[in-house]
């Protein structure tokens, strides 16, 4: 069970900048930053691989993910200025960890999505 990167990063097996953490939600510094704000919001229960795998009862957790990330914007000051979040599902999307992560993404002017 969450015998993946991020579920080292949750029981501090392997380092990581923990920024956040609540009950069920744990923030860190992505590795290779996006922006100069990049953080990854993860679940700390069961371990799920993509949006494609949760549960309807496991929805709940998605919005927390959420909350999470609004809740560090507004606690860092940088809420009113705007930030970006992205979860990627599975290869289309590049998503590398298959382990649930919600990206924030702040700091500077990130351009129209999509935009290259
Ligand atoms: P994704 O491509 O959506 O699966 O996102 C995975 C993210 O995890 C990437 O942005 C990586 O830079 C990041 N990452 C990989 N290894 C680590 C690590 N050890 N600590 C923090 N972030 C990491």
């Amino acid at each position: 069970m969450n015998d993946t990167l991020f579920g080292k990063i949750i029981r501090r097996e392997i380092p990581a900048t923990i920024v956040y953490e609540d009950d069920e939600v744990l923030g860190f510094k992505d590795i290779a930053p996006q922006a100069p704000v990049h953080v990854l919001f993860v679940p700390k229960g069961e371990a799920i691989a993509t949006l494609d795998d949760v549960r309807p009862d496991q929805g709940p957790l998605i919005g927390k993910l959420a909350l999470a990330a609004a809740d560090y914007a507004r606690r860092e000051g940088f809420a009113q200025d705007g930030y970006r979040v992205v979860m990627n599902c599975r290869e289309d999307a590049g998503q590398t960890v298959f382990h649930i992560h919600l990206h924030l993404l702040a700091g500077a002017p990130l351009g129209h999505f999509g935009t290259p």
